[in-house]
């Protein structure tokens, strides 16, 4: 009889007698591989879709999933504003605003989903890296927020010109800044934790 085996790090499903060496995906050792009854045994579409969303949410990372959001959006935005201030387009000016209120909303999902995986795999860890990501995620949110507001109260912000409109850029700039560094350090927990399982 067929058995199934999934890799418990990343989800891989193995068909065999026995479960491979090494994860092909995650590279776990053949301990890290689970012996699951019935898996692959459906063949109906409802069993086929029911399997395929189990898989779904056992991998699922929410906080890789919510980051790419703001990671997304941020550089988008501030492309946008310089375009519209080399431009003079309001159009490209507005879209930027309207990026930066879905900017704002997404931070603290972002923040949530991010302080249960540490709460989850990683136990509060107090390390350098999590105080910096923390401390990180709150200057973003502030940085975001004060950008939204000072544009919402001064619409004609950036046609101003001069010195307002010249620090209203460098927040901006600050603001890549920050997701930058954010997506940097989650990157760097990311293949650590992949070292440590492999
Ligand atoms: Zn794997």
């Amino acid at each position: 009889m067929m058995r199934t085996w999934r890799c418990t790090i990343c989800g891989y499903l193995h068909e065999g007698d026995s479960p491979p060496a090494f994860c092909p995906l995650c590279h776990a050792t053949a301990d890290k591989f689970e012996l699951i009854e019935s898996v692959g045994q459906s063949r109906s579409f409802a069993g086929r879709l029911k399997e395929a969303l189990g898989q779904m949410r056992e991998t699922f990372a929410p906080h890789a999933v919510s980051a790419h959001f703001p990671a997304a959006l941020i550089p988008t935005a501030v492309l946008f504003l310089v375009l519209a201030m080399v431009s003079g387009s309001r159009s490209l000016e507005f879209a930027a605003l309207a990026l930066q209120v879905v900017i704002v909303v997404s931070i603290p999902v972002t923040m949530l989903t991010g302080f249960f995986i540490w709460q989850k795999n990683y136990h509060k860890s107090r390390s350098v890296i999590f105080k910096k990501k923390i401390a990180l995620a709150w200057l973003l949110l502030l940085i975001a927020s004060a950008i939204m507001m000072w544009r919402l109260l001064a619409p004609d912000l950036l046609s101003n010109g001069g010195a307002g409109s010249a620090f209203y850029l460098l927040l901006n700039f600050f603001m890549l800044a920050c997701v930058t560094l954010l997506g940097h350090y989650g990157g760097m927990l990311v293949s650590a934790q992949r070292k440590t399982d492999g």
